[in-house]
């Protein structure tokens, strides 16, 4: 067996959040098992007025899709897993889901950290710089308790700009500057990336790539696959979707 390297604090807790669960951390060969990483924005009821109203999904629907999934055999774990299970060969459980957040709102911590909490699931948290300091936004505080319990912190920029649209000089800016700030914020790796609103291309795949990143979360559906690191699927989990939406993608 291979030992693992643990790469930080935050690295190690997941490792124990994951045996504990009482799985098996017994190392196995690289594979190229396809994964869900779901994605979600808000947890709360959307205002009347939300521009947005599909990026909220309900506390009450949430709790519901994560007790199907833990009903189902399903147990959370971080992109970083997936990635060394891919890779290394590390342990992977038998129904692996990455339940991932972006931008970062207020409500992932107070609405939807309990609900993997209690289950001592890992989210990840795809954070917009910025909204460290925006109304609505989560705060440093409720990001270093995420991290302290497992979650892994991915960068989805400084100002959640249209990426294939910037000059180089914003490009890199956006891109490797989020990444130092979050590292030297909250001391864990950032080794993912996550295109705002799914908008890359070819040039902005080349500087996530050059900035250090393992690989970058995309907007299109379906599941993540090792072939396309750079361009790894999701499944959108949207307001109206419900237990019984989620059930149907993931079994679609
Ligand atoms: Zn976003």
């Amino acid at each position: 067996m291979t030992p693992y390297r643990f790469t930080s604090a935050a690295t190690v807790l997941a490792a124990l959040a994951f045996v504990s669960s009482g799985l098996s951390a017994t190392d196995t060969k690289p594979s190229h098992t396809p994964v869900p990483i779901l994605m979600y924005h808000v947890i709360a009821d959307p205002p009347a007025d939300a521009p947005y109203p599909q990026l909220y999904v309900s506390e009450r629907d949430f709790a519901g899709q994560m007790r199907w999934l833990a009903r189902h055999g399903y147990r959370a774990v971080t992109q970083r897993q997936v990635w060394n299970h891919w890779h290394r060969g590390g342990a992977l459980p038998p129904k692996p889901v990455v339940i991932s957040f972006d931008d970062g709102y207020r409500s992932v911590a107070e609405a939807a950290w309990p609900h993997l909490q209690r289950r001592s699931w890992p989210g990840v948290l795809n954070l917009t710089v910025k909204n460290l300091q925006v109304s609505g936004g989560i705060s440093q505080y409720k990001v270093r308790r995420l991290v302290a319990d497992g979650w892994e912190l991915a960068s989805h920029t400084l100002t959640h700009p249209d990426l294939p649209g910037l000059d180089a000089r914003s490009l890199t800016r956006e891109v490797s500057r989020s990444r130092a700030i979050l590292r030297a914020k909250f001391g864990v790796p950032v080794d993912f990336f996550c295109y705002p609103a799914g908008r890359y291309d070819a040039r902005v795949v080349g500087t996530v790539r050059q900035a250090g990143y393992l690989g970058a979360t995309t907007t299109i559906e379906g599941l993540a696959s090792p072939e396309e690191p750079y361009e790894l699927r999701r499944i959108r989990v949207s307001r109206r979707d419900g237990v019984d939406g989620l059930a149907e993608k993931l079994q679609g």
